[in-house]
């Protein structure tokens, strides 16, 4: 499972104070956030990947082949490139254009866009925002870069502050997940991922966005394995439960999940987990099947005072 990173304090500033001000610029506007007023703004055009090599004309390839990117000196077509790291979107300043794989699900398309817009906010991205540099870059630096642009991205899709106040008002759970998703317009994945990141307020909250929780493992199964699932910690769970391992916990979840679902609510339960010092914590969990997400909120509710299923 993929952990979410958290961005620097002065770095993650100066994002917001840069996304923000687009915020203001387009009169701090009410959710949903409208993409195409931000692409207006700021110039930019978006276009999406033609997927037929037929449509794919050579006059389309030399439009967007770009003067020292790397596809460009080794004198790839961009398709390839595209089909070869496998790129969901991209951005090419050149032509101030975003472009999209048309075969993202439409709830994906308006994270990718708002991604790719947030590198185009942070200019000590430059050209390492390419693409094509996924693999030009060392691991490390690209995740720190991808991390920011997401940040970018969240601040944009969840209206700077707005968000965060709204989701503090209310208590977490996966009903505010879908109450808020509604009012904002994003996925509910994002929403929830936002939840837990930002509206914690210093109490320990957990997110998984997987499969359908199972107490079987996924190796023998090359899409389950290799599929993203993400483990998302509000800033105190991550400061206080680095015991707490990812795969452990979804097989707790999957005891309490019902084994004939369809979609929507499929279980409950309290469950304990221990601190780094071994204090021991009852945290209030429940999932929700989107038919092919399972959605799952931990959040954190008290002391444990007697002994129940540990999950270390
Ligand atoms: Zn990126």
């Amino acid at each position: 499972m993929i952990r979410n990173h958290f961005i620097a304090r002065k770095p993650g500033t100066d994002i917001a104070e840069r996304v923000d001000l687009v915020l203001r610029k387009l009169g701090n506007p009410e959710p949903p956030l409208n993409l195409a007023a931000v692409r207006q703004l700021l110039g930019l055009d978006l276009r999406f990947y033609p997927t037929d090599d037929n449509e794919f004309s050579m006059e389309a390839v030399s439009k967007i082949m770009v003067s020292r990117m790397h596809v460009y000196r080794r004198q790839l077509l961009l398709i390839e490139a595209i089909r070869r790291f496998d790129l969901s979107a991209l951005y090419l300043s050149k032509w101030r254009s975003i472009f999209l794989d048309p075969r993202l699900p439409d709830k994906k398309h308006r994270w990718s866009e708002a991604h790719e817009i947030g590198h185009t906010l942070i200019p000590w991205h430059g050209n390492a925002a390419f693409g094509d540099n996924r693999h030009t870059l060392s691991p490390e630096c690209r995740r720190w870069i991808e991390s920011e642009a997401n940040f970018a991205a969240a601040r944009l899709l969840f209206l700077g502050d707005r968000f965060g106040e709204e989701a503090r008002s209310r208590e977490p759970s996966i009903d505010t997940v879908l109450e808020l998703q509604r009012l904002f317009g994003n996925s509910i994945t994002t929403t929830l991922y936002r939840l837990v990141e930002s509206a914690a307020r210093g109490r320990p909250i957990v997110g998984l966005i997987t499969r359908y929780p199972s107490t079987e493992s996924a190796d023998d199964n090359h899409e389950l394995a290799t599929r993203r699932e993400h483990f998302v910690r509000s800033p105190a769970f991550a400061r206080h439960f680095k015991g707490v391992r990812e795969d452990e916990l979804f097989k707790h979840i999957a005891t309490y999940c019902k084994q004939d679902y369809w979609g929507g609510p499929v279980g409950e339960s309290e469950l304990v987990l221990a601190d780094d010092n071994g204090v021991r914590h009852r945290f209030r969990f429940e999932t929700f099947f989107n038919h092919y997400d399972a959605l799952t909120l931990g959040v954190h509710v008290g002391f444990a005072r007697f002994k129940v299923a540990a999950s270390r």
